[in-house]
């Protein structure tokens, strides 16, 4: 494999690190290994070879560019076309709202009609949550329109017939979500259903165990609850009470 550059070891690291690895080894070249090295400072006596080679990486390189914002962002994303998913989709869903918000809302992946307006959350699904928001700040007290928070997804270009984004494409992708939620630092997140959830989290369970509490990305709290899609089958209302009082919770977090 040829060595990687500084910009994709920053990735792998990145990926590595939002899947909960903290602590990466350095294993020694066979040539570096064969041969000693000039400039190294002498071990300590006490420092086996195996305990120096052995030693963490000292620092991550930075998640992100320093100064990042959402439009240097867009900048990078560009006409994207790092995965599979630029091959069917007609429009990019980069994200939309207030890029101060305290309150950011992470869905799955842009759906038909996301990808024909480019922006998320404006089908059946999205016209619920905007209800959803509004209606429960409302009736708590809180003045919020929709366009106040910021709404994005883990994936922002249209899965073929709406299918779960696979790994590869949740981990490249991802990588323009850590960024925009890193410029934009949130008090809370808000993942809407399972892949959301997983993606933020790096939790395995399904979204009925994990809605309702709080999880993290990084230091940001995160509720979890049902995606918009999963509310709208009928039969739902008990989910729907659930998801009602997640949100309460998320809004009384953020704006008390
Ligand atoms: N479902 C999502 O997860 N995101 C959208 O933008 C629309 C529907």
């Amino acid at each position: 494999m040829p060595p990687m550059d500084a910009e994709q070891v920053r990735r792998y690291l990145e990926f590595y690190q939002d899947l909960g690895v903290k602590t990466l080894y350095r294993l020694p070249s066979r040539a570096a290994a064969a041969e000693p090295v000039q400039d190294a400072p002498p071990a300590a006596a006490s420092e086996t070879p195996a305990k120096i080679l052995m030693s963490p990486t000292p620092a991550l390189p930075p998640l992100a560019p320093a100064g990042d914002t959402i439009l240097r962002i867009l900048e990078d994303l560009g006409d994207c076309r790092r995965c599979r998913l630029c091959e069917s989709r007609k429009k990019i869903v980069f994200g939309v709202g207030n890029e101060k918000s305290p309150l950011v809302f992470v869905g799955e992946g842009p759906g038909a009609d996301e990808d024909a307006q480019g922006i998320p959350f404006v089908g059946r699904a999205g016209q619920l949550l905007t209800q959803m928001i509004e209606n429960t700040a409302r009736k708590e007290g809180i003045p919020l329109r929709r366009e106040d928070v910021y709404i994005c997804n883990v994936v922002k270009c249209r899965p073929p017939d709406n299918r779960t984004p696979e790994p590869d494409e949740m981990a490249i992708c991802g990588e323009f979500l850590f960024r925009q939620l890193s410029a934009i630092r949130p008090k809370a997140i808000c993942a809407l259903g399972g892949t959301a959830a997983r993606a933020l989290t790096g939790h395995k369970e399904g979204v009925t165990k994990m809605r309702g509490k709080w999880l993290e990305w990084r230091d940001i709290p995160v509720m979890v609850t049902y995606h918009p899609s999963f509310l709208l089958r009928g039969y739902n209302e008990a989910a729907k009470r659930e998801a009602w009082e997640d949100l309460k919770k998320v809004l009384h977090f953020v704006y008390d």
